[in-house]
């Protein structure tokens, strides 16, 4: 049978990794199911071996820089989640690829990571997912100015950096409101009003 693909997404403080490692317990606890979770090596902002989310729950997890890494793993696997999903790319496998597999082989995957960096551009591999996928949980978080549903991930400092790994210290959510980025980042001093 094939595959079910769920991608979930949203900007940062949205409780991505939250809900990915609800369903990760329930399945591993609650259905007995194998399941391999993977990240990159590239995001060892918490930890290598395990995921971790910002209210305490966490999994075993595999940092990986290739596919090739899990090939056996991924053998005996009954369902394989990937977080952070935007920092896969770079690899010897294109993700779509790697989860085409997987679906055709029967596993069922699931997916979390950002939709857009902080200027509101998607990323390809988040984007490609959400194509593929059965379910798309599109989660939102609260707009630190105003509290309401927030789409967007905002940088505190603005600079050229595309992916800053930090948290809190670097980023925050905000409503398309109150999200507005700086379109012209060469030129000091003219860094709109974000109360506005
Ligand atoms: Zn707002």
């Amino acid at each position: 049978m094939y595959g079910k693909l769920t991608a979930i997404c949203g900007p940062m403080f949205a409780g991505k990794t939250t809900e990915l490692l609800k369903r990760i317990l329930w399945a591993r606890n609650g259905e007995g199911k194998e399941v391999l979770v993977l990240k990159t090596a590239f995001d060892n902002r918490y930890s290598d071996t395990e995921l971790v989310s910002h209210d305490g729950l966490s999994a075993d997890a595999k940092a990986i820089s290739q596919f090739a890494e899990v090939a056996d793993l991924v053998r005996d696997a009954e369902m394989i989640c990937l977080d952070e999903i935007q920092f896969f790319s770079g690899m010897d496998l294109d993700v779509a690829d790697f989860v085409s597999d997987l679906l055709h082989a029967g596993r069922d995957v699931v997916v979390a990571g950002l939709d857009t960096n902080w200027k509101g551009e998607p990323f390809a591999p988040t984007a490609l997912m959400m194509a593929m996928a059965d379910e798309v949980l599109k989660l939102k978080a609260h707009c630190s100015i105003c509290g309401q549903p927030a789409q967007k991930t905002f940088k505190k400092h603005q600079d050229d950096q595309e992916i800053a790994l930090g948290h809190s210290d670097i980023y925050e959510a905000r409503c398309n409101r109150h999200w507005i980025i700086e379109k012209h980042l060469s030129k000091p001093g003219s860094t709109p009003d974000p109360t506005g």
